[in-house]
């Protein structure tokens, strides 16, 4: 994914140039991984000006993971919303990507340091084909992956933390290597959990299934999207445990996430989804694009 630089950055509470975002290389949050971060996409709306959109969940979230590590956040959500707003206006952009982070600063060593203060900032690139392309999406293909996920106790999953990145990376990397456009990391005891950086969904029979909490996952702020788009439209929905072979026997597979959106899958360890039509998905993505422009 390329990254598109844009004139200006927010950073602890300033509008500062693009360059002016550095850290230094002892900072705590680069030895250590100790940094949280959101993705957050702001949309052309239908009423002209981009909206951030889910940016509320977004920034909660963010509030939650810099908690889970002890990270000071001295910035409300409506403080960081704002701050998102202005940023988009300065760099006048209109469907966008953003990349808040927080970042675990330069100033002492060891992982158990604590920090009066940490580093705040905001980035917003423009979304456009090379760079977090919006829309319908081609089926991908994806792969069980070798690498799984870490099991309850261990990290918390629900954080959404750099580290947690490493073993995103991994099953990017052995995805790629096996010729597979993704990876589907198992749980910890074997369950589907997710992809590198989306939720799985499952359709069988009309139902629509998605791998629980219990199953290592971040919960994604699509994922809360598109279960209640499938409500609305009166589906049968179940959060539960799904072994990998439901994956072999889907109707259709789709992946979700802020920057993915809504994309089909179509094969698992090179077996075919039944409905290479993809309808469910297809209808899904509709909905969901209808929400994120609607102002
Ligand atoms: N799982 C992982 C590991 C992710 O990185 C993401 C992207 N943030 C998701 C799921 C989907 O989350 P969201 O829909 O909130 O973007």
């Amino acid at each position: 994914m390329a990254l598109v630089e844009t004139e200006y950055v927010w950073r602890n509470g300033k509008v500062l140039k693009w360059g002016d975002a550095q850290v230094h290389g002892l900072a705590h949050g680069l030895q250590y991984g100790v940094s949280v971060f959101e993705g957050i996409r702001a949309y052309t709306t239908i009423s002209g000006g981009p909206r951030v959109f889910k940016g509320r969940e977004h920034f909660e979230r963010l509030h939650f993971s810099a908690r889970s590590y002890r990270l000071p956040l001295p910035y409300t959500v409506d403080a960081l919303l704002a701050a998102t707003d202005e940023l988009l206006e300065k760099n006048g952009l209109g469907d966008a990507y953003i990349r808040p982070v927080v970042v675990a600063p330069y100033g002492q060593m060891g992982p158990g340091a604590q920090f009066d203060v940490a580093d705040v900032m905001i980035f917003a690139m423009p979304s456009n084909a090379e760079s977090y392309p919006s829309g319908p999406k081609q089926p991908i293909s994806v792969g069980i992956s070798s690498w799984r996920r870490p099991p309850p106790g261990t990290l918390p999953v629900g954080a959404k933390a750099s580290g947690n990145y490493l073993s995103s990376r991994l099953i990017a990397l052995e995805a790629r290597q096996n010729g597979y456009d993704d990876g589907i990391a198992l749980s910890h005891d074997g369950l589907v959990s997710e992809a590198q950086a989306s939720n799985v969904f499952v359709v069988k029979d009309g139902i629509v299934y998605t791998p629980s909490a219990s199953s290592g996952i971040l919960e994604g702020i699509t994922r809360d999207v598109v279960l209640s788009i499938a409500q609305d439209e009166g589906l049968k929905v179940h959060e539960t445990a799904l072994s990998r072979e439901t994956l072999y026997d889907a109707d259709e597979i789709f992946l979700t996430g802020t920057a993915s959106e809504i994309v089909p899958v179509g094969s698992v360890d090179g077996i075919s989804v039944v409905n290479q039509k993809f309808d469910r998905t297809r209808a899904m993505q509709t909905r969901y694009f209808d929400l994120c422009k609607m102002s």
